[in-house]
């Protein structure tokens, strides 16, 4: 096994001489580490001309930026480089203290994550050094500003290391840091920079990192207001759909599924009832993601059911139900029979990872005037808009890419469907679900919703910020996403 490669750039802007005992100090240190290392000193005009012309010649998996006057203890590298070899993290951040957060405005021009104007330590992933600092263009310490701009258009992690100590001087203040923001900003405007990746919903080029929840950053498409995942990892389409059959520890909070059996049977009848105005009696009907089978177990009395999930716990549970369910993913079910005359997916949509090749598929599966019915989450929607940021690590725990309504309205129409009905979704909740969920969100106001919950009905119908599309599928052709996405490649792939 190789060990870990690190390359410590120190670079000498102006007329700023190579550091000499800056240097020793880094490889005497370096040596007790069990790294191997290359310490370059690029000298140029300029900081910015200095620290580009070190990050292209740096070859180690770790690329870490070190101030020449070393201000901090040196084991700090050592610190960085762990916290980007361990793949936390693809940047690292120095600061002098643990609650940094840097001027207000700052992060209002340009990203929620700035670099400490006092602390000149940065380490980066290899990929994101060449990236990041190589698209990089302006020539003043505000440089610094402008990697943490494309760090987030790039979607790379960001995380911090307090080292304690920093420079008496500061590269940029709150207001000398506003020359560099407005010139990132623009020169952005222009397409200076190289694009980010595509929104794997509507190809636009406008996507930025939104949050980072654990292991992963959130991306956000300006266009379609959409919400996705930066990666999506392998085997993801092989979880289950519902959180309750996933094993996790009793600490974690309950989630939107994880009401009573009684609920969950009403919300399934509810949901039994929209289709049965939209299908005649002994219409083929396929269930993409078949949950506890309580739906499969209404809908196969006055239909030809058929369910699919790619858990095979799922699968087996509503196959022990009498269910004719397969273990399947979308793209993998071979139907054997006549195409049918509905599919629904309830909550399923967000979880699959190409969006496009999904609509395609079932485009495939229905009957010409066949109804597609999907209830998913609505990123426009109220209730999402208030608990975002509360809820971003929970939303994203098994969902790669949420909706926002009219990408969905877009999507749908560009894929050959023609919207029937669009409206809120409507769940049924138990009130101990309620409670909890209210003593836990809403401490205040429990005691007093507590006593009206007596009032009301055992499970209740609430909203969950969630919307429900009937589609129906044209005959015709769909607009080719493919030969779109043919041009360059894009989030999803
Ligand atoms: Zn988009």
């Amino acid at each position: 096994m190789s060990s870990t490669s690190v390359s410590v750039v120190v670079p000498c802007g102006g007329r700023e001489r190579e550091p000499r005992p800056t240097l020793d100090a880094i490889a005497r240190y370096l040596e007790t580490t069990g790294f191997t290392f290359e310490i370059l000193a690029p000298q140029d005009e300029t900081f910015g001309g200095a620290l580009r012309r070190g990050v292209s010649d740096a070859r180690g998996g770790v690329v870490v930026i070190v101030d020449p006057a070393l201000p901090y203890p040196v084991s700090a590298i050592g610190d960085a480089v762990a916290m980007v070899e361990s793949g936390a993290t693809d940047i690292v951040f120095a600061s002098a203290r643990a609650d940094f957060r840097g001027s207000a405005l700052l992060r209002a021009l340009l990203v929620p994550i700035v670099p400490d104007p006092r602390v000149h330590l940065a380490a980066f992933s290899s990929s994101a050094a060449k990236i990041v600092v190589a698209e990089s263009r302006l020539v003043s310490r505000g440089v610094e500003l402008e990697i943490a701009f494309l760090a987030n258009k790039y979607g790379f992690r960001i995380e911090r290391l307090v080292v304690g100590d920093g420079a008496r001087s500061r590269s940029f203040g709150a207001i000398g840091g506003l020359a560099p923001a407005i010139a990132i900003r623009l020169a952005n405007r222009r397409n200076a920079y190289r694009a980010a990746r595509r929104c794997p919903v509507c190809f636009s080029h406008e996507v930025w990192s939104c949050a980072q929840i654990p292991g992963n950053v959130v991306r956000a498409c300006r266009r379609c207001k959409c919400r996705y995942l930066n990666q999506f990892t392998d085997g993801e389409s092989g979880q289950p759909v519902r959180r309750v059959l996933r094993a996790h520890t009793d600490s974690a909070p309950p989630s939107y599924e994880s009401h009573s059996p009684s609920a969950r049977e009403k919300t399934s009848l509810r949901r039994f009832n929209g289709l049965r105005r939209q299908l005649p009696l002994r219409a083929r009907v396929l269930e993409v993601g078949v949950r506890d089978g309580s739906f499969g177990a209404i809908a196969e009395r006055e239909y030809e059911y058929v369910g699919i999930d790619p858990a095979s716990a799922a699968a087996r549970h509503a196959r022990a139900r009498g269910l004719d369910v397969y273990c399947a993913s979308l793209s993998s079910f071979v139907n054997t029979g006549p195409a049918f005359d509905g599919i629904t997916l309830f909550h399923v949509f967000e979880n699959m990872a190409d969006p496009h090749d999904a609509l395609a598929r079932i485009k495939e599966l229905l009957k010409p005037g066949g109804v597609l019915f999907l209830s998913t989450f609505d990123t426009e929607g109220l209730i999402y808009l208030f608990s975002e940021q509360k809820r971003m690590a929970q939303n994203f725990r098994t969902h790669l890419v949420l909706y926002s309504r009219s990408a969905l309205i877009e999507l749908l129409e560009h894929s050959g469907f023609e919207i029937d009905d669009i409206g809120p979704d409507f769940e049924y909740r138990d009130h101990k679900f309620l409670r909890h969920w209210l003593a836990s969100h809403h401490p205040l106001l429990a005691p007093l919703v507590n006593a009206m919950l007596r009032l009301l009905p055992d499970p209740l119908i609430v909203s969950t910020g969630s919307i429900r599309i009937v589609a129906k599928r044209r005959a015709g052709m769909s607009a080719n996403a493919r030969a779109i996405r043919s041009v360059e490649p894009t989030h999803a792939r």
